[in-house]
């Protein structure tokens, strides 16, 4: 694939650590492939525990020196790394779209969404503030302070290779902390090329590594069960999170989780329909519906729903289907056939249930893991896919009548991660986003991540923040100092 060889440029195909790219300690080595035509795209080294350790021993030898460094100086490297990403955005857009598969259009925005918590959290970096106060008694005085956690161990999907990092990486950089990222085996080639420009950007070797791996659990067990880790942060599926809790409750570990969710996009009868399908092309479509926060329930009133499905069908009819890096391409390939195979049993079951095929509806030929844009109407709630994510192009239509069956039926579901509402009544907006059990809801609007915003999830979706002023206080620790004056 000699249009490819730029990839050998770009990425450090080895282990991250002090630094440098290295051979795996083992020697061994895993492929990455492009699930658009499932070619092997390049060799990467396959870290193990010893590697893990390795890199943890590296984190805690600069820890220290790391959580010292002055906050502008961190914020400077942030930014420097910034830059240098967003300068490089088509080669990092190219090389994404090339190990998950989503539009170059799509990887651009990821570079340009991903590289903005960097920035972010530079400006961040800098405001990490404290309290200095009289006790209430009035004997002593009360200072409040905030320190770096620690060694931190991120762990990361495939579907965001870049942004689902940077929104670790930035806030643990920016607070102090050092960082071993264990990207997810199907993209590492994003993460490793990010840490190739975070060196360029000046930061200190062994602050950050990066371990790709075939075998997740035999680099990240050994560092959860290491008293010198102090945190894990990881987004994927709800599965692995309670997996990773219960490592992490042995050593007391502070946590973040960003887990699965089942997202319902509520269209009221009131709905602007140009407005609402915009938006559900947005909530459903964006990232080939690989997404945690994609619309996995899309409840239409029953007065508008044959209009809003036949409208939504023509639109994703209309979807041009191929590898993503070629031109004039709307939707790309899923990320492997295991996906591709959950996606066409949730169809499959909806179907023998009772949905209605508005389009698509099958897995397309290969080679790749491609899968029609597909509608279904009129899905009964006994479906599958009405309490699993689907995790693909597939738009899921439920019918309702009422406020109150709609918001009950939203709310029917272990998690809690993102809602979508469309009316034109303000006061009912704020009625149901108050009464949705979601940790976060867009009102009129399709798209609702952003690095300035709080992004995190309720019930079983996660624990904890990322992105906003928020993000930060994830990788700091609180110190109270009792004086006497
Ligand atoms: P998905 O189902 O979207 O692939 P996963 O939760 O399986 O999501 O994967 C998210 C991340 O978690 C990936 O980096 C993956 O390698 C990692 N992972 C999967 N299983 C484990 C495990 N048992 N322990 C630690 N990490 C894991």
């Amino acid at each position: 694939m000699s249009e490819f060889d730029f990839i050998r440029a770009l990425v450090p195909t080895g282990v991250w650590i002090d630094g440098a790219a290295v051979a795996a300690q083992s020697g061994g080595t895993f492929t990455v492939s492009d699930p658009a035509t499932g070619d092997v795209l390049t060799e990467v080294a396959d870290a193990g525990r010893e590697d893990a350790l390795r890199a943890l021993d590296s984190a805690c030898r600069v820890q220290s020196d790391w959580a010292a460094t002055a906050p502008r100086e961190r914020a400077a490297i942030l930014r420097r790394a910034w830059e240098i990403l967003l300068d490089r955005t088509e080669e990092i857009a190219l090389l994404m779209t090339l190990e998950m598969g989503k539009t170059i259009a799509e990887s651009r925005g990821e570079v340009a969404y991903g590289g903005e918590f960097l920035r972010w959290f530079s400006e961040e970096a800098v405001r990490i503030g404290g309290r200095y106060t009289t006790a209430p008694a009035g004997t002593g005085r009360i200072l409040v302070t905030q320190h770096p956690v620690g060694p931190v161990l991120a762990i990361t999907p495939w579907n965001f290779p870049l942004a689902m990092g940077t929104r670790k990486i930035g806030p643990a950089l920016a607070a102090g902390c050092t960082v071993i990222v264990k990207p997810a085996e199907d993209t590492p080639l994003t993460m490793l090329a990010l840490a190739a420009i975070f060196a360029e950007a000046g930061l200190p070797e062994g602050v950050l590594s990066v371990l790709p791996g075939s075998d997740a659990a035999a680099i990240t067990a050994p560092l959860l069960a290491d008293p010198r880790l102090r945190k894990v942060t990881f987004t994927g599926s709800t599965r692995v999170g309670k997996l990773l809790l219960r490592q992490a409750a042995d050593n007391v570990l502070r946590t973040s989780m960003e887990l699965g969710g089942n997202a319902p996009f509520i269209v009221f009868e009131d709905a602007d329909l140009d407005q609402a399908l915009e938006g559900a092309m947005a909530a459903k479509m964006r990232n080939g519906g690989e997404a945690c926060t994609s619309a996995n329930r899309l409840y239409v009133h029953n007065s508008v729903r044959e209009e809003f499905a036949s409208r939504f069908a023509e639109r994703l009819a209309a979807l041009r289907v191929g590898p993503g890096y070629r031109p004039n391409v709307d939707l790309g390939p899923l990320i492997n056939e295991r996906q591709r195979t959950t996606v066409t049993e949730l169809v499959d079951d909806a179907v023998a249930a009772g949905a209605v095929v508005r389009t698509g509806g099958k897995p397309i030929e290969g080679p790749g893991y491609f899968f029609q844009p597909t509608v279904l109407d009129n899905v009964p709630r006994t479906a599958r896919m009405h309490r699993e994510e689907i995790f693909g192009p597939v738009a899921a239509i439920y019918g309702f009548d009422t406020e109150a069956d709609v918001v009950a039926a939203a709310n029917d579901t272990e998690f809690g991660l993102a809602a979508y509402l469309f009316t034109k009544d303000l006061d009912r907006a704020l009625r149901v986003s108050d009464a949705l059990e979601s940790g976060m809801v867009g009102i009129n609007r399709g798209v609702i991540s952003d690095p300035a915003a709080p992004f995190g999830g309720v019930k079983q979706s996660g624990l904890g923040s990322e992105g906003g002023s928020e993000g930060i206080h994830e990788y700091l620790d609180t110190k109270y100092v009792a004086l006497t004056r």
